[in-house]
């Protein structure tokens, strides 16, 4: 049984505290106040809690339902993940509202994710008031920066491993087996700079971006037509970034470009970045005072769990019985940290909730499908881990 009046609450108040990623907006206050409100919900339950300020004003929260064979590496362990932190509130009415209209809860953050942490922290209160006795730990996750550089996953990669894993990102309770990586590449164009009329001299390093950006162009419709992954569809490649030259009357001295990829499941560093090197190879064949450099700023693996996988089944099992269907199976286009706990060696699947308006200006979550998750995590905790109701209850 999930405490419903609970959950909405709760996520009421997660809503209208600011967790904006402050590496997004530079006003946005990150973590830490919201890692507090989660810990003291935690606490009230009586589960072992650590709050992780691993780097200043970014917080990891994990909390701990010990299982009756915890440490004998005979039952397996569970890990619920949410991340804390939102993309920014430019543009939005009532960013912290919480409002709640045609069983949708509004506001930033409500779908991506914090519907997400409430649907764990109520499956954790039933836990804990049922006395339903696991067999092997169920850790409960909430995590920093998910919606830049993921610092709060590959931390807490330092610290902990469980056997399986939910990352409960959007997903419309439909099962999510694979997503698309992601790579940002710097380019740097340098030419020459010199006064506008002096044309033998200056040597134009906005002129040079544009060749590299007409080809990336082509790259982008090849590979759009390369390679069809069943779930994640196509990669692709844009250019979120451009900026180049000092002023009027001057010859631009240097050029720098962002490019994004997508890429998919099986690709890696190595391959994609051949991709944007072969670019820059032949352009200098063409003309020997072209001058690029190229560098990796972000580079995230895509991920993928085979759908015969243990988690995948009892992921199964649980929507089916819950929603009484079987679930879909998905992949998504972006990025996620399931990525992060896979490479890890955890078994993670992606199972979250139904909403709309992720990063954009109206963001709800339907709270209906907020506790039916909850009701989902609660089975699969009891699935993976082994379970028993107390005798003394
Ligand atoms: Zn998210």
């Amino acid at each position: 049984m999930i405490d419903t009046t609970y959950s909405t609450e709760t996520l009421r108040q997660l809503v209208r505290i600011n967790s904006v990623n402050p590496s997004l907006s530079a006003d946005g206050p990150g973590e830490k106040e919201i890692a507090r409100f989660i810990c003291r919900e935690l606490r009230e339950m009586n589960i072992e809690t650590e709050f992780d300020e691993f780097a200043p004003g970014r917080v990891n929260v994990t909390g701990i339902i010990r299982g009756r064979k915890s440490g004998t590496g005979t039952a397996r362990s569970l890990m619920l993940n949410a991340h804390m932190d939102t993309v920014g509130i430019t543009g939005m009415e009532n960013p912290f509202s919480g409002e709640i209209r045609d069983g949708k809860l509004f506001g930033r953050g409500s779908y991506d994710m914090k519907g997400s942490i409430a649907a764990i922290l109520a499956a954790a209160r039933a836990v804990m008031d049922q006395k339903i006795r696991l067999d092997g730990d169920l850790l409960l996750t909430f995590v920093a920066d998910e919606e830049y550089k993921s610092i709060g996953a590959t931390h807490l990669m330092k610290k902990i491993r469980t056997n399986a894993a939910v990352v409960t990102e959007p997903t419309g309770l439909d099962v999510c087996l694979a997503h698309r990586g992601m790579g940002v590449f710097k380019i740097t164009t340098r030419g020459r700079t010199a006064h506008g009329g002096k044309h033998k001299l200056g040597i134009d390093a906005n002129a040079m971006m544009g060749r590299i950006l007409a080809e990336v162009g082509n790259l982008s419709g090849e590979i759009s037509r390369r390679k069809e992954h069943p779930l994640c569809g196509a990669g692709s490649v844009h250019v979120p970034l451009v900026r180049g030259g000092r002023s009027l009357f001057i010859y631009a001295n240097e050029c720098v470009a962002h490019v994004e990829l997508r890429t998919l499941p099986g690709e890696t560093e190595q391959t994609v970045r051949e991709d944007l090197q072969q670019i820059l190879v032949k352009l200098k064949q063409e003309d020997p005072m072209f001058d690029a450099a190229l560098e990796t700023v972000i580079w995230q693996s895509p991920y993928e769990i085979d759908r015969s996988a243990s988690i995948v089944k009892m992921a199964e099992e649980a929507v089916s019985m819950v929603l009484q269907e079987p679930p879909k199976y998905i992949g998504h286009t972006w990025w996620e940290d399931s990525a992060i706990f896979g490479e890890a060696g955890i078994e993670t699947v992606i199972l979250g909730p139904d909403g709309g308006g992720i990063h954009e200006e109206v963001e709800w979550v339907a709270l209906e499908s907020v506790h039916q998750l909850s009701r989902i995590l609660l089975r699969l905790a009891e699935r993976c881990c082994g379970s028993a109701v107390s005798q003394n209850t």
